[in-house]
Order: C-alpha cells, then structure tokens, then sequence
C-alpha cells in the first residue's frame, strides 16, 4: 500500500471542465489506485469536486488565481506565475505535508513542479499532460529526465517524443470506467464532435465536413474561446451546427453514443484524446487526422479511419467510409486498451519500480 498525495492542476476547479481531459484523467487514476488498495489524497483548487468513485480519496484544497494556459502562449514565452497564484500554493502545501506521503504525483502541465522535483524530499513524480508547447517546460522536462526518467510518464509515443529524454519513455496511456459509458448498437444520423472549443482543436474543419455532406454535427464541449466559436458558426450554414454545450461524463456518453461517428480534428499534438476513447466505448468509431495520441489510439477499419493531417476532403470520405466499421469493435477496442483497471495497474507499476530500485533514490522517501 502507499500513500500518495495527487497534486492536481492549477487551472479551474476540479468538476468545472476549465482543466480539459486532465479531470478525468485525475478521476480515473484516484478511483484505479484505490481499487488497488492505496491511500490518496488530492490536493486542487478551491470549490473542487471530487466524483463519487473517488469519495474514499482525502480532497485538500487551496484558494487561489489560476495559471495561465500553456496551449494559449507563445513557444518563447517567461515563464509566469499570478499574483495569489494557485499553483505556489499548491506546491508550499504539497512541500508542508511531503513527510506524509509515500510520493507525490503531479499532474499539472508547468514549470514550478518539474523544477521542484530534485529539491523535494519525497519522490515526486510527474504524469505529463501535454506535447511540446514552450520552451520553457522542454527544458523542465528534459532537466528532470536527464536526472531520473523514471520520475516521469506520458499518455502516448508520439506525446513523449516531443521532448529531448534521456531514455526511451514510459508510456502509460489513460483509463476509462467503461461501465459508465453504454454501449449503442443502433446511431442517428448525427456526426458528433467533442472537445474545448479553442483553435487547436479545429473545430471548423469538422464543421466544414458537416457542411459538404449536408448532415448535422452535434457538438460537447467548454467554450472556451467565445470569439472562436462564433467564427466556426458562421462558417456553415445556418442549422449544420447542433451546440449542445459541456456535460457530465453521465449525460455526455448518453448523448454521443447516438452519433454515427465522431470527428476528431487535433491542430496540434495531442498528447492522448480522451474524447476518441469515449466515444468508442459508447460505439461509436472515431474519424481524426493522424496526429498525435488520436493517430496511435485508432486502428483504422477496426475503431475508425485515420486521414493525412488537415486533408478536410479526405475526413468527409472517410466520414462517409466509416459506416462499415462495427460498432462493436469500436467498445472492444476500448475495453481491451484503456480500461480503469489497466491505467492503474500501468500507474502503480511505474511508481513501483522507481520507489523500489536500487541506490540512494532506492525504497520509499529516498531523493537523490
Ligand atoms: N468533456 C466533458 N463534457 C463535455 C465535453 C468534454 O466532460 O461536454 C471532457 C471529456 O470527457 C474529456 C475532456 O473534456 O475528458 C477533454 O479531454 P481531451 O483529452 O479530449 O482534451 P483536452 O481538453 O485535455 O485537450
């Protein structure tokens, strides 16, 4: 059994969507690990909620002003933190309590953690959330690997080689409860896309394949670029775009398991794609650009199609294509690779074998 003190993001509340897949992500990883039989404690932002799944998780929580948004920046940009900032008081209360713990998991995309990690006392480890957006964290994550790798893990291959590693990387992927998301066996003639609405989504090109076909694209997810999302709406027809605004997990997979198929436009890289394992549990295959996580999570004729980056043509021929893809194989292929079970089972065992190897960062509570 260990004690682990889960540090959450510092940007929104846990429960408000403002931190992007990282809830879940952070949902699915309590409730795996308290399944195993550990003890966890989550330490987030003021007014955060912790799911029902999680409620034998301790939840701590801190008062205070969001970072700012690493996708939202310039490559170059200083690094910065707010005047009242969340983050450093996330981190004094983690330093406060580390003697409590048998390691800290971090897993907020930023510089203040990743600079801590060789300054703590007891292992912090570091689940990054992101590819390559700054300099500024490359060179965090890259310093923390030339130091101990083992300290960190990403969700996929092509996330992990954004960054310059000292070794090859260690990938753990993501885990979803599967018995929250029902299967559907009989669509709509719905297209459905999920995710924040901000450009490096690329909602519009979904939008313009909804457009070209004549058929009606359901959209989940957190305006979080209100400027953004007028500019898609009125790139298409009146009527094309369905905004059904952003759900819980409960009545979002009710919902996208009626579409026909899920459209999945990354502009950047991806680290994962949490939407594309959802909706696939629900049954529904996933359509998307080979780019980041969403290109090593299909397999394409068996949960999808995967077409060249930004080709809007291609996606509305696959679009069409992907009628022929059993809807059943689309859950399998979720129940097979990204179960909550295995995503703890894969967290635990990176944990494990850095806690427990040899040396001086060797059993548990030892730094380096
Ligand atoms: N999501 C949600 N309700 C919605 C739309 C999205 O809960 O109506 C969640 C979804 O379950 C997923 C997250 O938002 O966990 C988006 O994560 P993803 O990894 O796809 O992208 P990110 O926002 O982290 O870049």
């Amino acid at each position: 059994m260990m004690r682990i003190l889960v540090v959450s993001t510092p940007i929104g509340r846990l429960g408000s969507g403002r931190g992007g897949g990282v809830e879940l992500t952070l949902t699915s990883l309590v409730a795996g690990l308290l399944e195993r039989g550990h003890q966890l404690t989550v330490l987030a932002g003021e007014g955060s909620l912790l799911a029902p799944a999680c409620a034998a998780a301790q939840l701590w929580t801190c008062p205070g002003v969001d970072q700012p948004s690493w996708q939202h920046q310039n490559r170059d940009a200083a690094i910065t933190i707010p005047a009242d900032g969340l983050l450093p008081r996330l981190w004094r209360r983690a330093l406060a309590e580390q003697q409590h713990f048998d390691c800290l998991l971090n897993l907020a995309y930023d510089w203040l953690p990743l600079w801590l990690t060789p300054q703590c006392q007891v292992p912090l480890f570091h689940l990054v959330s992101m590819g390559s957006v700054a300099a500024g964290i490359d060179a965090a994550i890259t310093e923390v690997a030339q130091w101990n790798q083992g300290r960190l893990a990403f969700h996929s291959h092509v996330q992990a080689a954004d960054f310059a590693l000292a070794a090859p990387p260690r990938v753990v992927g993501n885990g979803f409860d599967l018995a929250a998301y029902q299967f559907c066996a009989e669509p709509e003639p719905l297209l459905g896309w999920v995710g924040r609405i901000a450009p490096e989504k690329g909602l519009e090109d979904a939008a313009a394949v909804a457009a070209q076909l004549g058929q009606r694209l359901a959209i989940w997810g957190l305006v979080e670029d209100p400027a953004y999302a007028a500019a898609v709406e009125a790139s298409v027809p009146a009527g094309c775009l369905d905004w059904r605004g952003f759900l819980p997990t409960a009545q979002l997979q009710a919902e996208l398991g009626r579409c026909r198929v899920l459209i999945n436009t990354p502009k950047w890289n991806e680290a994962y794609g949490n939407v594309v394992v959802e909706a696939m549990a629900c049954g529904v295959p996933v359509v998307a650009y080979r780019r980041g996580g969403p290109g090593e999570l299909i397999e394409p004729g068996f949960n999808g199609l995967l077409v060249p980056a930004d080709d809007v043509g291609a996606l509305a021929a696959a679009v069409v294509e992907s009628t022929s893809i059993d809807r059943r194989s689309c859950r399998r292929w979720a129940e097979t690779h990204a179960s909550r079970a295995g995503f703890a089972e894969r967290i635990e065992a990176w944990l494990m074998a850095d806690l427990t190897k040899d040396g001086p960062d060797g059993e548990f509570g030892g730094g380096r």
